[in-house]
């Protein structure tokens, strides 16, 4: 792909690119307020969604096209630049018309690629920044196709956007960030810049930060915040937007940290053990979830008067646990430490369920 770096895009930029604004655009006054306070809080670029994708029917869909004249009035009131979602043709023709300074692909939308490849061929000639969010599902090889349709339509000022992945189970984010996806974009295309939507992958407002934090340490390239001037009030998205006074607060406290001067990207050191940290977050979860099946069948036990240890069940379980970790080139003394541990917990549970 022939893409340009961030710093080549012609705009002025610090070194982090900061988008905020709401998740949807709703009246006139909403916009303009949450506008005027991102511009006192240094925001430079500012996102509002007119068209909204939303999962369930009979939710606010968006403003549609009126939304796009408040947008103007944000640019020339406020000096911003402005940005919004499009997922058909119709949205490139109406947004471009308006004058809207860049444009985002959804996560609902990357995953098609008809979808993408439409509004790839309406984009055809023209010059504007596009960002592509990555597909809700976890798919890197789409995620890039659909980069590549955009990219292979003429448009090089284009940029990546992280917004995690949907999983059936519940975990504390919204949309898992699954870190080493975007690590692994970045290896493969060191220049397109990776932009990081904290408030998509968290649905929640305290972990923005962290969240952000995280992503600068990756050596993301920018933040897309959701933010509104009445954020418990808004249409869509009301947990995960923070006010612009509070966008200003973390952009101030969130440590900016150099990669070493010798070397221009992640070091593989970083990227494996930001792997790992995923790994043992993943370890400690289903670990939790054993315990809870582990809780069940000790009450089910109290009801019909078994004992605890069934020891040919203990006897399988160890003995098929190390067939299978081998196979894993885990060693058989690993295995067994690891589920004599987990067991011994496991009928402790079970005593003071008993005993209860
Ligand atoms: C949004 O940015 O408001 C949005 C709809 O995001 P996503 O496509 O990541 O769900
Ligand atoms: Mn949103």
């Amino acid at each position: 792909m022939e893409i340009k770096k961030i710093n080549e895009w012609g705009m002025s930029i610090d070194d982090t690119l900061i988008i905020s604004g709401p998740c949807s655009a709703e009246t006139e006054e909403q916009v303009l307020t949450t506008a005027r306070e991102l511009k006192k809080a240094g925001v430079s670029i500012f996102r509002a969604g007119i068209w909204k994708p939303r999962t369930r029917p009979n939710s606010f869909e968006g403003v549609g096209n009126e939304g796009l004249d408040w947008l103007k009035t944000v640019q020339k009131e406020t000096g911003m630049l402005v940005s919004t979602e499009v997922a058909n043709v119709k949205h490139v023709y109406e947004a471009l018309k308006a004058g809207v300074d860049m444009l985002w692909i959804g996560a609902r939308t990357s995953v098609n690629p008809f979808a993408v490849q439409e509004i790839a061929d309406a984009l055809k000639g023209v010059d504007i920044p596009v960002f592509v969010k990555n597909p809700i599902n976890p798919d890197l090889e789409l995620w890039i196709g659909a980069l590549e349709r955009i990219n292979q339509a003429g448009i090089t000022r284009i940029g990546a956007i992280h917004r995690g992945f949907s999983s059936y189970e519940r975990t504390k984010f919204r949309n898992s960030p699954q870190w080493q996806i975007p690590i692994e974009l970045k290896n493969r295309f060191p220049d397109l810049p990776l932009i990081c939507d904290p408030s998509h992958i968290g649905g929640t407002r305290d972990l923005i930060a962290p969240i952000s934090q995280k992503a600068l340490d990756l050596d993301f390239d920018g933040l897309i915040i959701e933010a509104h001037h009445n954020p418990i009030d808004a249409w869509s998205d009301a947990k995960q937007q923070i006010t612009p006074q509070t966008l200003h607060k973390l952009l101030n406290e969130l440590v900016k940290r150099e990669i070493k001067p010798d070397n221009i990207s992640l070091t593989n050191l970083e990227d494996l053990r930001f792997q790992i940290d995923q790994y043992d977050e993943d370890l400690l979860e289903i670990i939790g979830k054993r315990m809870k099946s582990v809780a069940e069948i000790g009450a089910y036990k109290k009801e019909n008067n078994m004992t605890i240890l069934q020891p040919n069940r203990w006897g399988d379980i160890l003995n098929s646990r190390v067939e299978k970790g081998v196979k894993f080139d885990l060693s058989e003394k690993l295995i067994e430490s690891i589920f004599k541990s987990i067991h011994q917990e496991s009928i402790n549970n079970q005593e003071i369920i008993l005993r209860s």
